[in-house]
């Protein structure tokens, strides 16, 4: 998937593939949703309001 260049946003900062796991005394915490569809190992793109998958599109939004 291409990424344009844009001026970056404080709210939501780029965030590496590590980033999805936090490592917290020693136990690994997934900070992100997996895709439903895709599985496990499939991340969903967070959003504002909304989380989607990259690979298959699948989107769910967030409730408030
Ligand atoms: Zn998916």
């Amino acid at each position: 998937m291409a990424e344009k260049e844009k001026q970056p946003k404080q709210k939501a900062p780029r965030m590496a593939k590590k980033d999805y796991y936090k490592v917290d005394d020693g136990k690994v915490t997934r900070t992100r949703k997996h895709c439903p569809k895709c599985g496990p190992g499939v991340f969903m793109a967070e959003h504002e309001n909304r989380v989607s998958c990259g690979k298959c599109g699948y989107t769910e939004f967030k409730k408030k």
